[in-house]
């Protein structure tokens, strides 16, 4: 059992012998924030993004004015998409920055059901304890298209397994849509196992890395994916509301159609012509005009994502939620709250979530001084560890805390 003195120590000693401590400073770090444990939610900015923005304000946008769009805003849905794509896995030409994740999921789902429906699979397959829009975009496109959801009842403190995957597809199963990282326990799915199950009974599968990109890595063109979305806001650090990214098999690409046909998803896009005639390519998957300037901060997290690599990134992710365990344990545990979330190793992403009824007060305590997990209804505190922002010695402050607001809630 590790001891409040023991762990403040040890975050001394893990914060020394962190080879990316440096980079923490990269990041805004306001001292009226004292611990930011929502790095999972919405990363923090990086202190370049000032320069950043100046310069895209007055030379990009300002100087160039409409010619940025030749200049290579037309393009850059699929470069940063590209280089994207490195970071989770994908060869070139198969990732790009689309729309929201809601909406982007709207469009895969809807062009993998409707791929399969002439093999008569009529079932999409998908967690009960998905996130709240995954689960919407599916109920929304099964009323649409007539087809049945078929759900896989997950353990709250774990995720879908091999297992229950391979119970529920069948040969009416049209498409299976899961989390690499579940958003409320951090459980760790296993990719290739279940999209190889799936692919095995003729299924797509559409993997939501919402919770994965930029602190995971993630295999995609060698785990045989389908399609997958992720989130740019979370640990892409992209700011809030930043463009999703959405990856599509190149093999797959022409044969799907998506419903939300815009002129930028047109073949010839300054032809102004008078049909629709999709892009022979990912270029199809675009609706409307790029959100250029939504993607400044993005690429500069992906630069230094690039720089440190994502194998290093997971390491520190490891070893700050292991620390934000043994935190928990010597802090919070003790006083009757619970961790929800897998056990220590490969199953187990970069957040953790520990529960306790009187977790709502807690929380509302701990955002009034600066300490900041999030809340997840009914009972449940997300302690988010963003690798490349956060040190140990500020997750040993926040659970500290946590400790110390539950005592005060509980006396
Ligand atoms: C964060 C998150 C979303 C967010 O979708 P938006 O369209 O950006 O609001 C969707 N799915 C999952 C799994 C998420 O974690």
């Amino acid at each position: 059992m590790t001891t409040p003195a023991d762990t403040a120590a040890l975050a001394a000693a893990l914060d020394a012998a962190d080879p990316l401590a440096a980079h923490t400073a990269a990041f805004v770090r306001d001292p009226s924030v004292v611990s930011y444990l929502d790095g999972n939610s919405l990363g923090r900015p990086l202190t370049a993004l000032e320069q950043r923005f100046a310069r895209f304000i007055g030379h990009d946008w300002g100087t160039r004015l409409i010619r940025g769009w030749d200049e290579g805003w037309m393009r850059r849905p699929y470069d940063l998409g590209d280089r994207l794509g490195a970071l989770v896995g994908a060869a070139a030409g198969q990732a790009f920055i689309g729309d929201s994740t809601t909406v982007l999921l709207y469009k895969l789902v809807r062009a993998a059901v409707d791929a399969q429906s002439a093999s008569g699979r009529t079932e999409i397959v998908i967690e009960d304890d998905s996130f709240p829009t995954d689960r919407f975009i599916v109920e929304g496109v099964a009323a649409e298209r007539g087809l049945e959801i078929r759900w896989i009842e997950v353990d709250r403190a774990a995720g879908a397994t091999l297992e229950q995957v391979r119970a529920i597809v069948g040969e009416r199963t049209a498409l299976v849509l899961l989390s690499h990282v579940a958003y409320r326990s951090g459980h760790v799915a296993d990719v290739a196992g279940i999209t190889a199950a799936a692919r095995d009974a003729g299924a797509l599968v559409l993997w939501d890395l919402c919770h994965s990109a930029g602190v995971i890595p993630t295999a995609l063109d060698a785990s045989g994916v389908d399609l997958a979305v992720g989130c740019t806001y979370k640990y892409l650090n992209g700011g809030p509301g930043s463009p999703a990214f959405g990856y599509v098999r190149r093999d797959l690409q022409t044969a799907l159609a998506q419903p939300i046909q815009g002129w930028m998803g047109a073949a010839d896009v300054f032809a102004m012509a008078p049909r629709y005639e999709p892009a022979p390519d990912l270029r199809r998957f675009a609706s409307g005009t790029p959100p250029v300037l939504a993607t400044v901060a993005l690429e500069a997290m992906v630069e230094l994502l690039e720089q440190v690599g994502v194998d290093a990134v997971r390491e520190k992710s490891v070893a700050l939620t292991d620390f934000a365990e043994a935190s928990l344990e010597a802090h919070v545990l003790p006083l009757g709250a619970r961790l929800a979330s897998p056990p220590a190793g490969p199953t187990r992403g970069s957040h953790l979530t520990v529960t306790h009824p009187a977790f709502r007060e807690v929380t509302e305590r701990l955002w009034a001084r600066g300490v900041i997990p999030d809340f997840r209804g009914p009972d449940g505190i997300r302690v988010g560890l963003s690798p490349l922002s956060t040190t140990f010695a500020e997750v040993e402050t926040g659970v500290a805390a946590i400790g110390e607001e539950l005592r005060a809630a509980l006396a």
